[in-house]
């Protein structure tokens, strides 16, 4: 199976009028076909690349490809090339990709602002996504079961997992600890600014 390649699209196909078929001296008789020649993945299109184009004359049927031009149909052939937009659907892969791009560092900002503004107002229930200690690819929780002034209590949850995004999997009431201990938001925010705290999720009941 191919996933990658590339592809060709007819774009245009023009009259030259007033050039001379180099081949048998007819005027008015030769055509011109633009093609766009595209990456793809998977059959999206990615970026063109060339615009290859052939000439071919209606009364000798003679034609000619892009790389063997007579110098007489050149400066014709280039006239039309320049006049002739190619399709922006050959972009529409990169498009795709800097739109998702654009999408995932807006999400990012949101969550970075959303992590704040929970952090700043804690809320009983708040699940913390941590690193496990001196441990930089396991990841484990805090849970907020009480918040006083300028502590919160937490419980600790009792597993690691291989996962930046752990909730999913470990926010079950029998993994955390019975025993909550106390951080103060000071302590919260410097683990956050370490990157020890990773993440803040408030669960809609
Ligand atoms: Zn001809």
């Amino acid at each position: 199976m191919i996933f990658y390649g590339y592809k060709g699209t007819h774009v245009r196909t023009a009259p030259l009028p007033g050039v001379a078929c180099p081949f048998c001296a007819a005027t008015d008789t030769l055509h011109v076909s633009l093609f766009s020649r595209y990456a793809h993945v998977y059959y999206i299109p990615l970026f063109p690349f060339s615009k290859p184009l052939a000439a071919a004359c209606t009364s000798c049927h003679m034609s000619w490809d892009n790389k063997a031009l007579p110098a007489a149909l050149q400066a014709p052939l280039r006239a039309v090339k320049q006049d002739t937009r190619m399709p922006l659907w050959t972009w529409s892969g990169t498009a795709l990709l800097l739109l998702g791009l654009g999408w995932a560092a807006v999400a990012g900002a949101r969550n970075d602002r959303e992590n704040n503004a929970f952090l700043a107002a804690p809320h009983v229930g708040d699940i913390y996504t941590v690193r496990a200690k001196d441990d930089d690819k396991n990841y484990s929780l805090l849970k907020v079961v009480g918040v006083k002034g300028p502590t919160v209590d937490v419980v600790a949850n009792e597993y690691v997992i291989n996962n930046n995004h752990p909730i999913d999997e470990l926010n079950a009431p029998n993994k955390y600890s019975k025993e909550s201990f106390s951080l103060s938001r000071f302590e919260l925010q410097i683990m956050q600014n370490k990157g020890q705290l990773t993440d803040v999720d408030r669960l809609e009941d």
